[in-house]
């Protein structure tokens, strides 16, 4: 007696998925691009064909990104201030700015990989 295959879990690998979507490259074929702008996804992957409009993203990218800023940002105050004596002042512009630049560095390959999670996943719309 063999063991049921489940279809959604055998033919699209996660790995390279993920991998392609935090890159912004379509997690079906890797060649067309997720985003149209920068964080517009596009209707459907230009090379393929692939439906991208489909996902269902919502806010996790944006959690995703506040729990990596948490992690980034605590640590590297709290060194930074053991190692430097940093006026306050430069610390009220400096570390916001730092998060703020941060957070907009990191949203759209979120963003994209949250996309191709849920394509190599068949959530959502990706049937
Ligand atoms: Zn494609």
């Amino acid at each position: 007696m063999t063991d049921p295959v489940i279809p959604h879990q055998s033919d699209r690998a996660i790995r390279p998925a993920i991998g392609l979507g935090l890159r912004g490259r379509c997690p079906a074929c890797g060649k067309g691009r997720i985003f149209d702008h920068f964080l517009k996804v596009a209707p459907a992957c230009a090379h393929c064909g692939q439906r991208l409009d489909v996902h269902q993203a919502d806010d996790f990218p944006a959690y995703i990104v506040i729990l990596l800023l948490g992690h980034i940002m605590l640590p590297l105050m709290i060194e930074v201030n053991a190692v430097l004596a940093i006026p306050l002042g430069w610390q009220a512009a400096l570390w916001p700015a730092l998060a703020a630049i941060l957070a907009v560095a990191l949203i759209q390959p979120v963003k994209g990989g949250v996309i191709a999670f849920q394509w190599s996943r068949r959530m959502a719309g990706f049937r």
